[in-house]
């Protein structure tokens, strides 16, 4: 070995194994997901899941197969189809952690997918800087912004359809021809084309309040909203606004507005629409003034102290966010409380009484605000939060998958109960059938007994043979049973009678 290659070893036996020794040796499978997640906190589970969803659709499936046998219809005719119509086909393995940093519960949840999403879960698009927080004014106290792409939704309900059976595909099919707009526009064409960000973004004025009953007073709200990627919208839907609203023109962008102040329980608003076709976005808001905020250049939510402290060490781009500044956590605790003062009865104020002492003794603890949000790559689905509480791990596939057992042990309970007390009441039957054939043509117990003396024809006393629903197999006595004793077994030894049942036969 020369003396170069020699030297590189130290280095080798350093860096990446001492890395190994001090982490645990995670499976591969798992790696992926406990990459995204924090490692050094309250709470961490990793579970890997590929697959799992073939057993939860044998579930369903068995679930409807004995809802169909006991004359009950079960909606669902393919669960697996149904499963990759939801996409959680393409699920690999998933995690959770939770740890507190500062005032914050910061919670994340990873689910590992097998590429992009597909099926429904293409719902939520595609991951987009965010957009609500850098056009909210600073003043807003909450903003929630979402990505809604219902191109694929075509050919996802057509696996919906399958998965429900042949029927509800021909409706299915029929309503995506249905014609809502006044220009033809289809539910398939609109749908095809439909992939927006919807923004918005909301301010609270505690020092204008309103009275939506008496007990009750609510600061007033500013809102702007802003849709980016449907200006094409306008061309289909824009005249029933434009009828009605005067129009301006600034810049490029037009603005709709209603002629005249409106009354509302708040007070009066304006509401206007602006549309850029420049850049491919229709704004909507409350006020002129707002809306004029938004748009402007003037200080911004995103470069707030409390925004940034909430969104430090989660995603810059994703499909769904929701902020709550303090002051929107503030007038959350505040209306709780009113709740709480206005409530009628003893009983009522002690239940609205835990309840806001359970929402207002976790909420009051925020500085900056609370903050969720859900991003989607190749690699899956990472949904990150700040909020008050540790998020220990809630529903996941797996819990579902127990409660898809819990249900089918239920069904499965519910069916032998059933079983075993119709067989009862046929062996019943039989027995008193052998008590009238007995009384009747005069036979003393111990004379033989046949299943031609009891039934077969419409002279008998039970003209068919009744059968175990169960399949088991009915033992007919050879004689005459003594008294106690009774006429009829069935090979389930579940579903004969007990001793103490049969004494007085
Ligand atoms: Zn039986």
């Amino acid at each position: 070995m020369k003396m170069k290659s020699l030297a590189l070893l130290p280095l080798l036996a350093t860096s990446p194994c001492v890395a190994q020794e001090d982490s645990p040796d995670f499976h591969k499978n798992l790696s992926p997901v406990i990459e995204k997640l924090d490692t050094d906190g309250e709470h961490l589970a990793v579970t890997y899941i590929k697959d799992d969803y073939k057993k939860l659709a044998e579930t369903i499936d068995m679930i409807g197969k004995i809802s169909q046998e006991q004359g009950s219809p079960f909606p669902i005719q393919d669960a697996e189809k149904l499963c990759k119509f939801i996409g959680i086909d393409q699920y690999v393995a998933t995690g959770s952690s939770s740890k507190w940093v500062g005032e914050y519960a910061l919670n994340r949840k990873f689910l590992a997918t097998n590429g992009k999403p597909s099926g429904f879960s293409t719902i939520i698009g595609e991951a987009k800087p965010w957009s609500a927080p850098s056009f909210a004014p600073a003043s807003a106290d909450l903003v929630i912004e979402t990505q809604i792409n219902l191109t694929q939704l075509p050919l996802a309900q057509k696996q919906l359809a399958l998965a429900l059976g042949q029927e509800m595909a021909e409706q299915v099919t029929a309503k995506m021809q249905m014609p809502v707009s006044p220009k033809g526009l289809t539910v398939q064409q609109l749908s095809e084309k439909l992939n927006f960000r919807l923004s918005l973004a909301a301010s609270l004025d505690n020092s204008k309040t309103w009275n939506p009953s008496e007990d009750v007073s609510l600061p007033t709200i500013d809102l702007v909203g802003r849709i980016d990627g449907a200006t094409w919208l306008w061309d289909h839907y824009g005249m029933m606004v434009e009828n009605d609203s005067k129009i301006t023109e600034k810049d490029g962008i037009t603005f709709y507005s209603a002629p005249k102040a409106l009354p509302t329980p708040m007070g009066e608003v304006t509401p206007v629409i602006a549309v850029d076709k420049a850049k491919d976005q229709i704004w909507f808001a409350l006020n002129m003034k707002y809306l004029a905020e938004a748009m402007g250049d003037g200080p911004k939510l995103s470069s707030t102290p409390h925004f940034q402290a909430a969104l430090k060490s989660l995603p810059s781009s994703g499909n769904m966010l929701a902020y709550g500044s303090p002051d929107a956590i503030k007038s959350i605790v505040n209306l709780a409380e009113q709740a709480k003062a206005s409530a009628s009865s003893a009983e009522e104020k002690d239940i609205v009484a835990t309840l806001v002492d359970a929402i207002t003794e976790k909420l009051t603890a925020s500085k900056n605000g609370y903050i969720f949000t859900l991003q989607t790559s190749d690699q899956g689905i990472l949904f990150a939060s700040k909020s008050p509480m540790l998020d220990k791990g809630g529903p996941s596939l797996p819990i579902m998958l127990a409660g898809v057992s819990t249900l089918f042990v239920g069904a499965k309970y519910y069916k032998d109960a059933a079983d075993e007390s119709a067989c009862k009441v046929n062996t019943n039957a039989i027995h008193k059938a052998t008590w009238v054939v007995q009384n009747i043509e005069g036979y003393e117990a111990g004379d033989k007994l046949t299943w031609e003396m009891i039934s077969g024809d419409n002279s008998k006393p039970i003209p068919e043979r009744p059968t175990c629903p169960a399949g088991g197999t009915y033992t007919l006595s050879p004689t005459f049973p003594k008294e106690g004793e009774p006429a009829c077994r069935c090979s389930h030894p579940e579903h004969n009678l007990s001793k103490e049942e049969t004494r007085n036969w």
